[in-house]
């Protein structure tokens, strides 16, 4: 779903008071108008009235006399003064030939008018009666209405006072509520905001800086702050606590594979190399000798008549002398570095000597043909020992030679050492010159 455009909380508020602030400042302006067009209306109402009544006695004189010029020339000059929009003298049509007192309800003749006639019927009015001495009902009457533009005008300039303190008002209170708003609350959510957009899980270093001002309180913001900081801390350290365990399952994860590695590559009743690790690292060993020139021997060791131990003494004698051979044959090649022995198969071992030429390679298998013809033997349950020779086939690596050419000869010297009597160490004969 699309998010909708972003608007700081603080503008949203800012706008919010301020079109609140208008409407306040509207009505209370149209308020105080009217007030005004009550109060001018009955300012003026009143003033007429005083007006009409002190002149009153002076217009029933010339409507006695019918004097219809004085009369017009009077209600104009009483329409110019004060308040008035329109002034009119009025009599009984009934009376206009003689001066009987007005009947009621009877129709009546305007005798004399000055002004906007429309102000008879639109603006607000008083009218007294014309009476003369001796006769009982009013001869006639007078009437005067209010200039509606003097009362719109007060109207206008009091509203517009009202409006114009408002706004001035409003303005001021919305400019000290922005700059209140933006330093308290837009301020420091903003950084709020760009701290937790930014916040990963890969960097949690960064620092929630809101820089507020010092206060004597703290408030939701504060809260909101002390949370976060809070919750990186725990962050931090949950990942912390998470990586030490990743490392630590890593390392035994690496000591296990390690082992397993050891296991898969180590022939399990010996001790030594298997056959599988002999084939994939005797190739490696090979490219390395040619590679860099340098010489590589094997040698085949095989134990003598190792099936009467079998047959004679049983499956598990025979076990337990190919474990003793498997150890003595390790413990001869612990001291020089490089060196490894396979469990080539059955009772057959090949002693794998990297960096060792032909005559150096010989002179290890007698070493180690002697320590195993010297060996007290494997302890039987009669008590006594038994102990078995091996025969040595030595071969070193020749130039362009392949893998199974090298076997092959280490091999066939092996078959002569076994032909020639066994208990010995059979090495080639070095290149006739
Ligand atoms: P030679 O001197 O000619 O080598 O005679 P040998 O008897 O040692 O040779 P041969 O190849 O005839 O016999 C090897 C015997 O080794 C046959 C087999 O029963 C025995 N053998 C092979 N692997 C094991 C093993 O893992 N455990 C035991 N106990 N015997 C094994
Ligand atoms: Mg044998
Ligand atoms: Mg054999």
């Amino acid at each position: 779903m699309p998010q909708p455009p972003f608007r700081p909380l603080a503008t949203s508020l800012i706008r919010k008071t301020a079109g609140l602030a208008s409407a306040c400042t509207l009505t209370l302006a149209l308020i105080q108008g009217l007030l005004t067009y009550h109060s001018v209306t009955d300012r003026s109402l009143s003033r007429l009235e005083d007006i009409a009544t002190a002149q009153a006695p002076a217009f029933a004189e010339v409507l006695w006399t019918v004097d219809r010029t004085s009369i017009n020339l009077m209600l104009e000059a009483l329409q110019k003064v004060g308040d008035s929009g329109y002034a009119e003298v009025w009599t009984h049509r009934s009376n206009t030939t003689g001066y009987d007192p007005i009947p009621e309800q009877a129709s009546f003749d305007v005798v004399g008018s000055a002004g906007d006639p429309r102000f008879r019927t639109t603006a607000a009015s008083v009218s007294v009666p014309l009476l003369r001495p001796g006769l009982a009902k009013p001869i006639g009457e007078l009437l005067l209405t209010i200039d509606p533009a003097l009362v719109y005008r007060e109207v206008a300039r009091a509203a517009g006072a009202v409006l114009l303190s408002s706004a001035l008002t409003a303005t001021l209170l919305i400019g000290v509520i922005v700059w209140v708003l933006k330093r308290d609350l837009q301020r420091p959510m903003s950084r709020l905001s760009r701290f937790v957009a930014d916040l990963a899980a890969d960097d949690l270093t960064q620092t929630l800086d809101l820089r507020r001002p010092p206060r004597s309180v703290h408030d939701e913001i504060d809260r909101v702050d002390q949370g976060f900081r809070l919750l990186q801390g725990r962050l931090a350290e949950h990942i912390q606590t998470l990586e030490d365990k990743v490392a630590d399952r890593t390392a035994h994860l690496e000591l296990a594979l390690s082992e397993l590695k050891t296991l898969s590559t180590t022939d399990a009743l010996t001790g030594c190399r298997n056959r599988l690790y002999f084939s994939q690292q005797l190739d490696t060993e090979i490219q390395h000798a040619r590679r860099y020139g340098r010489p590589l021997s094997l040698v085949f060791c095989d134990i003598d008549h190792f099936k009467q131990v079998n047959d004679q003494h049983g499956h598990a004698a025979g076990d337990q002398l190919l474990k003793a051979t498997g150890e003595i044959l390790r413990s001869e090649l612990r001291g020089s570095s490089g060196d490894w022995v396979a469990r080539y198969g059955g009772e057959e071992f090949v002693l794998v000597l990297p960096e060792t030429p032909q005559d150096a390679a010989a002179a290890l298998a007698e070493r180690v043909r002697l320590r195993v013809a010297e060996y007290a033997g494997i302890a039987l349950p009669d008590g006594s020992r038994l102990r078995r020779s091996m025969s040595f086939g030595v071969a070193s690596l020749q130039v362009d030679e392949s893998e199974s050419a090298l076997l092959q000869r280490a091999d066939q010297r092996l078959y002569e050492a076994k032909r020639g009597g066994r208990n010995r160490v059979v090495t080639e004969a070095p290149a006739q010159a």
